[in-house]
């Protein structure tokens, strides 16, 4: 997503040529739903494609927290907290990167090409990719998401924050949520999500991780595990009726952990790590692609404004635009992980005690002030 919204929105005037490396040969079903604030939707209106993004995805009009029974402990007006700004939408990210290729400029994607490394050349950059060819440019955008191969090339092997769990997503039949209400029941080592969006409902369920079932499994079997282990500790969710059944798609495992590179900008400034690569995000506040398409977004503005001499300097000026305010983001994501996902039940019941006082928009304000201040 970072990659593609900086080479459309850098490409568009034909003033700066923009290379994309992409190591899948396409970008085909991808599974799995993403809400986007309008922190990130808002960089459609820039691409001149918000109505077509808005056409493929659902509005997330309110946001349900439920104890393991079903008690409701919390509901957020979702469309009254972001009047100001857009509604809140939730759609595929196969959607996403569809719309976002659309205006990346002709004959800049490179697909099947697996970057490897990133490093300093004369005055500028080369990145290489696996079958040896090297792109050389002024600077290089490592927008390879959270397992970044280039990240690894400049700084090693970055520890990732684990939360202990795992999650699993896959395609429910529509109809267990109503179609704008997002649905959490967060119990004792058992977290559910549902997320309504054109084509189902987006299931997430997190587990710990010794709980989580092998991933050799077959899809039937795995969401008959992660169903058992629910009903045990979150039953209002585990009854739900439809959730269990997976409708052929395979569910799509997500370790619940993410990074943070020693820095999002190196080699004097010729490479930006943007999005997941710099600062990745957990799930838990819905705001990983927000960050990552509206920190691509600032990073075209500034490097639109450069030539070859000063490129450097943009990189610069936007990691001072961007690093405090996704680095809080991320912030907010930990701690939010710390209420959703707790594996014992006391600690469970404190959390939903507090849950029925404590508005949970208090940990995401920092998402609010985002779309208020300069990024
Ligand atoms: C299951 C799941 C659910 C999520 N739900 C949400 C949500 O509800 N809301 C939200 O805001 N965020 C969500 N996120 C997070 C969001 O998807 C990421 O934060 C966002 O995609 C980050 O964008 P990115 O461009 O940094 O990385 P990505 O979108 O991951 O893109 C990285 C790209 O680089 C390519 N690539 C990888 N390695 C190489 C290489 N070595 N060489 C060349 N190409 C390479 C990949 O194929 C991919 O196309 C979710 C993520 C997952 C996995």
């Amino acid at each position: 997503m970072a990659g593609l919204t900086t080479a459309a929105l850098l490409g568009r005037t034909g003033s700066h040529e923009v290379v994309v490396l992409e190591h899948a040969e396409g970008f085909g079903e991808v599974g799995y739903g993403i809400g986007l604030y309008p922190l990130g939707s808002a960089v459609f209106h820039a691409l001149g494609s918000y109505g077509e993004l808005a056409r493929r995805s659902t509005t997330f009009a309110t946001y349900e927290v439920h104890g393991p029974d079903g008690q409701l402990l919390q509901t957020v007006d979702l469309g009254a907290l972001l009047a100001d700004f857009g509604p809140m939408l939730g759609v595929t990210r196969a959607d996403i990167i569809d719309v976002l290729l659309s205006s990346v400029p002709a004959g800049a994607m490179r697909f099947g090409h697996h970057a490897v490394a990133v490093q300093a050349v004369g005055g500028g950059v080369a990145v290489t990719t696996a079958h040896g060819e090297t792109f050389e440019g002024d600077v290089a955008v490592a927008a390879d998401g959270m397992h970044s191969a280039l990240r690894a090339s400049i700084f090693g092997d970055v520890q990732p924050h684990d939360t202990g769990f795992d999650a699993w997503m896959w395609w429910a039949p529509p109809g267990a949520v109503l179609p704008d209400v997002v649905a959490e029941y967060w119990g004792p080592s058992a977290f559910v999500g549902l997320y309504p969006m054109t084509r189902g409902i987006n299931v997430a369920v997190a587990v710990p991780r010794e709980l989580s079932p092998s991933p050799d499994a077959d899809p039937a079997a795995i969401i008959a595990a992660l169903q058992s282990t629910v009903a045990e500790h979150a039953p209002a969710a585990g009854a739900i009726a439809g959730l269990w059944e997976a409708g052929g798609s395979k569910p799509f495992l997500w370790p619940m952990q993410d990074v943070r590179a020693p820095d999002i900008t190196a080699l004097d400034d010729r490479v930006a790590l943007c999005g997941d690569s710099g600062i990745g995000f957990l799930p838990t506040a819905g705001v990983g692609a927000s960050n990552a398409l509206r920190s691509a977004a600032a990073l075209a503005y500034d490097l639109s404004l450069a030539d070859a001499a000063s490129a450097p300097l943009a990189v610069a000026r936007w990691r001072q635009r961007v690093r405090k305010l996704v680095d809080k983001n991320q912030e907010d994501s930990r701690e939010l992980a710390k209420v959703m996902m707790v594996k014992h039940g006391a600690t469970s019941a404190v959390v939903n005690a507090v849950m029925k006082h404590a508005p949970v928009t208090m940990m995401t304000s920092s998402i609010v002030k985002s779309m208020q201040v300069p990024f």
